[in-house]
């Protein structure tokens, strides 16, 4: 299987074809899925001195940790307003302090392991598309003094200094994100798994997990061979099926959209002059950075009606591009593509021990980087014992996604909230 036709796919390392599972193997722990959840899993389970192998139906990071916008930064896809809200001051901070650690993880992986061509580049600004100088400037002292977590407030001026676009005014600068390419970060860990004695299958899809005593078998699509395991772990993401009934109950695969511009020469100094990463305070962002030196990558909207056709992507992103820079109208999309996220109801990861032996290490939407870096390798650190920190998670199970009506419901959601959006800035 190759990979879609993304800006990270034409520029990933190298990488040799894995093969499928073809015969029985036995081993401490199967991961289902090659994302970055699944891989950071194993990569704990392996230096914890368990036997690894991770069981993917395409290939590592095909879904949406290979395709994604590659902003890292600390918190969960639902805020910390709402965790607080639902769980009280203590616990809401000690989920954020986890999302952090996951940042940091991946910077310590980059380093610790020389992974190559990641382009780490630090810095994030995030950015009201109407004045909101009191909520920026309240939302940075909650930051400071409730989760001891540094960021800067700039002004219109200072904003549009680094974005130049009437469409800004207020930002939050955020030193200690980042962003990165995912799909080569994904590749280099999955080479230091197999370096470890880690075991990755590709083209092996997972269809069916069951008990024979006390051991899981791990079934494969159109292959006779299983894995053999005390423990499996589930890091399906959106891309997963029927394989665990209770989460496909619980979340939706919601659909979101990338574009990469042509070379933009010196025009890319005049959008924006700084190497940040950009997002907005839409309820579902625009985000985007400078690649290459000056193509533009670019994300925006979620939906469930996910949307494969290149032509058509083009056309929806560039209406969200020239809101902000119109003078790209006339710029050629060199690609565009979509992924799928897996959403739960509550907007938090599912991440449990669903029953002996079964785990799942999912659904972590559009902030799933960090999320699920440090929900793998908290999962693994439960399996091994050390800790039992994944239950910070345990509020968010497995609820109803509202089956049928699920979609339809988070798409008039999506569309109600984004007219929203549209109309507190058109008196801007
Ligand atoms: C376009 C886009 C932009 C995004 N931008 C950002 C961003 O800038 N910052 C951020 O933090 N997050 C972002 N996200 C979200 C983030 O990418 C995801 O939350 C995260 O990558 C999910 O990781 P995962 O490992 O759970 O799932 P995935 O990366 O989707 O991996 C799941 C893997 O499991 C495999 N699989 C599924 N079912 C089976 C099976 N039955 N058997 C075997 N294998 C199976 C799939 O093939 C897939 O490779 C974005 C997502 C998208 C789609």
């Amino acid at each position: 299987m190759s990979y879609p036709d993304t800006y990270y796919a034409s520029t990933a390392i190298s990488t040799a074809p894995r093969s499928a599972l073809s015969e029985d193997v036995s081993v401490d722990v199967c991961v289902v899925g090659g994302g970055i959840a699944g891989l950071s899993c194993a990569l704990e389970l392996l230096e914890q001195g368990k036997s690894v192998a991770i069981v993917e139906r395409e290939a590592v990071a095909w879904g949406a940790s290979g395709r994604n916008g590659g902003l890292v930064s600390a918190g969960w896809a639902q805020g910390n307003d709402a965790l607080e809200k639902k769980l009280g001051l203590s616990h809401a901070q000690k989920l954020f302090a986890l999302s952090v650690q996951g940042v940091e993880q991946i910077s310590n992986n980059i380093q610790r392991f020389a992974l190559r061509d990641c382009q780490l580049q630090m810095g994030r600004l995030n950015v009201a598309r109407y004045p909101q100088r009191q909520k920026f400037i309240a939302r940075q002292r909650v930051m400071q003094d409730k989760y001891q977590y540094q960021q800067d407030y700039l002004d219109t001026d200072q904003v549009r200094q680094i974005c130049h676009t009437q469409r800004y005014f207020d930002g939050l600068y955020d030193a200690s994100s980042f962003h990165f390419h995912p799909l080569n970060y994904c590749l280099g860990l999955a080479n230091v798994i197999e370096q470890k004695g880690g075991l990755i299958y590709e083209q092996s899809a997972v269809v069916n997990i069951s008990r024979d005593k006390n051991k899981q078998l791990v079934s494969i699509a159109d292959s006779p061979a299983k894995v053999s395991c005390e423990n499996v772990v589930f890091c399906g993401g959106g891309y997963s099926g029927k394989e665990i009934q209770a989460l496909q109950r619980a979340y939706l695969p919601i659909a979101t959209y990338m574009l990469l511009t042509e070379p933009l020469g010196d025009l890319a100094a005049q959008l924006i002059s700084r190497p940040y990463s950009i997002s907005d305070d839409r309820r579902a962002a625009d985000y985007y950075r400078i690649v290459e030196g000056d193509r533009l990558l670019w994300g925006s909207r979620i939906t469930t009606d996910n949307q494969d056709n290149v032509e058509k992507l083009c056309s929806l992103l560039r209406e969200d591009l020239c809101s902000v820079y119109p003078q790209l109208q006339e710029v050629k999309i060199d690609k565009a593509w979509s992924g799928l996220m897996a959403y739960a109801g509550h907007k938090m990861p599912i991440v449990q021990q669903q029953q002996p032996g079964v785990w799942i290490c999912s659904s972590f939407g559009g902030h799933g980087l960090n999320t699920g870096t440090i929900c793998g390798i908290k999962v693994a650190q439960g399996i091994c014992a050390i800790n039992q920190d994944y239950q910070l998670l345990s509020p968010f199970g497995c609820d109803w996604n509202g089956g049928v009506l699920g979609p339809m419901v988070a798409n008039l959601t999506y569309k109600y909230l984004r007219l929203k959006d549209k109309i507190q800035e058109a008196a801007f």
